[in-house]
């Protein structure tokens, strides 16, 4: 089977909830679906570093037939669910009340089996007080389902640990992407420059190019045009 041509996931959210949403967006006009397939559900944990790719390996050898399919459409689910959530309480810091829409996500972290083991640390770590020992956690893969864990958990993170007040979404009228604006002074728009950033200083130029040109004089009533790319 030949596979559609489709740009790299994108991983511009700032934290893997929010690129967890961006698994759909419309990069260049054409909305994109990353999780179409059990398959890309693997390729795309693996590469936001959600899963190892051991965890991979196991899940491809030991899913029967449709399996991994099925927990695709359960993230699609997951993902329709948790954006209309973050989009709804974006803008604001997010309060305890919160917590009565989340009864999803509670319910399946709890079906989570997080164990710890104690590893020989990493060599170039320089924590100090570090010992030669580290304690990592891992979770127990019974089920292609499981794969849905570490994306509540990333989504966990986000709620207990981002200031709802700087999740935005980019201002490009056809783009969705979310991102967390960590900059100073918290006035980023776009979530890149070299998309929609460019995509509005285009605009932006040509507006001005049309307003001296003097198509767009007062008396010349909503001539005011929307960007194309
Ligand atoms: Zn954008």
């Amino acid at each position: 089977m030949v596979e559609p041509t489709r740009p790299p996931a994108m991983f511009i959210g700032g934290v893997a909830a929010l690129d967890f949403l961006n698994s759909i967006a419309s990069p260049v006009d054409i909305p994109v679906e990353w999780i179409e397939t059990g398959e890309d559900l693997l390729n795309w944990l693996l590469q936001a570093n959600l899963v190892k790719s051991k965890v991979v390996e196991h899940m491809r050898k030991s899913a029967g037939p449709g399996e991994l399919d099925a927990v695709a459409v359960q993230a699609r689910g997951l993902r329709d669910w948790f954006r209309t959530f973050v989009t709804s309480h974006m803008g604001a810091p997010l309060t305890r009340e919160a917590i009565r829409e989340l009864k999803p996500l509670n319910r399946l972290l709890a079906r989570d089996e997080v164990y710890g083991q104690l590893v020989p640390r990493h060599e170039n770590t320089n924590d100090e007080g570090a010992t030669g020992l580290e304690f990592v956690a891992d979770r127990r893969w019974r089920s292609p389902e499981t794969l849905l864990l570490p994306v509540a958990k990333a989504m966990a993170d986000l709620l207990t640990t981002v200031d709802f007040t700087y999740v935005k979404e980019c201002e490009w009228h056809t783009c969705t992407l979310l991102f967390v604006d960590t900059t100073r002074g918290h006035m980023r728009r776009w979530c890149s420059m070299g998309v929609c950033g460019n995509r509005a200083k285009q605009a932006a130029h040509r507006e001005r190019s049309v307003r001296a040109s003097g198509q767009d004089s007062e008396s010349a009533p909503s001539s005011r045009r929307r960007a194309r790319p």
